[in-house]
């Protein structure tokens, strides 16, 4: 029997998991994927928005500026990639400018500190590259990019540190409640729980939908990116938008966490939550919205392509705390489209703490401080990297030349608590396989020390669960396969 059983492994299952943690009770997290952060928290822009966007009074601009007034020291306490870099949104016309001054009134509502209105002039001295057609820019200082999926891993490993289980491959197929417990169906069975959160993203209707008679939709909106190569300087040194529209904050060019240069989102709806594939309409649509903002742009530095899906809600605003229309000890974060990588902390925070409360639950004894994410190799100073090579002669086996990652960070990748399982699960961790040539080189040996951390055979491991086999068999077997046709 679990206290509390979380549903979905994204940044707001993840931060309400680590909140959890800091109780008394059994926990766990039911993820549908092999790993954590699969969903919208993997493929976004990874921006931590200041809070002008949302509109005053809604919990969307309440959880946001919360949020990212959390960042900083969260990130910091984790080790995950941030830079408070700063953001500029362009105006191209007096229309425009009318919009901008929308924003800077919800902003100054809402609690956002230091927003402006500037000129062309300001806009070319602080960031030369722009379209000289901008004609005016809502400058935002409190602006910041972070590596969205490393902050749900760190999340990840922090509740895990703290004794939270991690239950993946295990999507949640029907819940409903009986004599005040929580069933939970799995294919690994039933679950039982006192309560249950529900973090589903783009699944969180379906299963909202089987225990409220309050019916909720969520519409799936799926936004394309370029990345491209970090050799390539981005040419921005802030977050460059463009005036939002009625499908969300736009197309953006910013410098992403790691110094890649990211182009995108397009905004579509989808009728498939899990359709992540890109198609030259989208890729299209954002190549052709950045030109505005940057006339040189052009896609021959990409180093790849990406969709990710927004949990668009019918009702413009996140659902978050008890299930109305559910029997009791039912919560639920629904409907967590963007700003909802920069409220996670803060949604973390309060969901957690209502639904401890609620089951009143004591605080743990005794809470282990977050072991920090591993200061990349990448990163290090010659003597830095040397003292490492002294302590652990695997920092000396460079494995992915693209990024500098060693055999060190993948094993550590794979032995820290909720590991890497896959190809991709390492490459969010490490960031083996994320640079110029994506993979082609590091994947066979990635496989290898898969197979050695995981005492497994090469024909177990995936690029990303499933499915997605990278091997299809031995050439023995395919040599008496041969013979036997013959
Ligand atoms: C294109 C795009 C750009 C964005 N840009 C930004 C940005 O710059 N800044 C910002 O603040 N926010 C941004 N967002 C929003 C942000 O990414 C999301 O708000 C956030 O990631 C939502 O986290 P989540 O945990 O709710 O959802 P997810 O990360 O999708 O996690 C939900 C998890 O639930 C799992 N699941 C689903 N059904 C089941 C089931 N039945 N059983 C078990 N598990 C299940 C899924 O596999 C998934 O892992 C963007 C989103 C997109 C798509």
């Amino acid at each position: 029997m679990y206290d509390v059983l979380i549903i979905g492994g994204g940044v707001i299952g993840c931060a309400v998991a680590r909140k959890l943690s800091q109780y008394q009770g059994r926990f766990a997290v039911l993820e549908r994927a092999e790993d954590v952060a699969d969903g919208a928290s993997k493929a976004n822009s990874g921006i931590v928005h200041a809070g002008f966007d949302a509109k005053p009074g809604t919990k969307k601009a309440y959880y946001n500026v919360k949020g990212a007034k959390m960042y900083a020291q969260l990130a910091k306490e984790l080790g995950v990639p941030y830079a408070n870099i700063g953001a500029m949104v362009l105006g191209f016309s007096e229309e425009d400018r009318d919009i901008l001054k929308t924003l800077l009134r919800q902003g100054i509502e809402n609690g956002v500190d230091q927003l402006r209105i500037i000129e062309r002039e300001e806009i070319l001295e602080k960031e030369p590259n722009v379209n000289p057609q901008a004609v005016c820019a809502l400058d935002v200082p409190t602006s910041a990019v972070v590596s969205p999926y490393e902050m749900t891993l760190a999340l990840a490993y922090h509740a895990a540190q703290n004794g939270v289980e991690f239950l993946l491959n295990c999507p949640v197929t029907r819940i409903y409640e009986d004599h005040e417990t929580w069933h939970v169906e799995t294919p690994r069975g039933v679950l039982e729980s006192r309560a249950i959160v529900n973090c589903a993203g783009v699944g969180a209707a379906e299963l909202h939908n089987m225990i409220s008679d309050e019916h909720l939709e969520i519409i799936p909106r799926r936004g394309e990116y370029y990345l491209l190569d970090s050799t390539v300087k981005c040419p921005f040194s802030r977050t460059m938008f463009q005036v939002p529209g009625k499908m969300g904050k736009g197309v953006l060019i910013s410098p992403t966490a790691h110094g890649n240069a990211l182009l995108g989102p397009s905004a579509e709806d989808i009728s498939d939550g899990y359709d992540t594939a890109t198609t030259r309409k989208g890729l299209d649509f954002v190549m052709d919205k950045c030109r505005l903002t940057w006339p040189d742009a052009n896609v021959r530095s990409a180093i790849t392509t990406f969709a990710g899906v927004r949990a668009h809600p019918a009702t413009n605003d996140f659902l978050i705390g008890e299930t109305h229309g559910a029997p009791e000890n039912a919560f639920e974060a629904i409907g967590i489209e963007s700003p909802g990588l920069t409220a996670a902390p803060a949604i973390g925070a309060d969901l957690g703490e209502q639904v401890a409360e609620h089951l009143k639950l004591p605080d743990a004894k005794f809470v282990k401080a977050a072991v920090p994410l591993l200061k990349p190799f990448a990163a290090m100073t010659e003597e830095e990297r040397a003292d490492a090579c002294r302590r652990d002669p695997e920092y000396g086996r460079i494995v992915c030349r693209c990024e500098v990652i060693t055999e060190a960070e993948i094993r550590d990748a794979i032995r820290r608590p909720v590991g890497a399982r896959s190809i991709d699960g390492v490459k969010r961790r490490t960031r083996a396989g994320m640079g110029r040539c994506q993979g082609g080189f590091c994947s066979p040996r990635v496989m290898e020390i898969l197979c050695e951390e995981l005492h497994c055979s090469p024909l177990d491991i995936t690029k990303s669960g499933g499915n997605s086999h990278l091997l299809v068999g031995t050439l023995n077997d395919i040599a008496k396969e041969a013979q036997g046709h013959d």
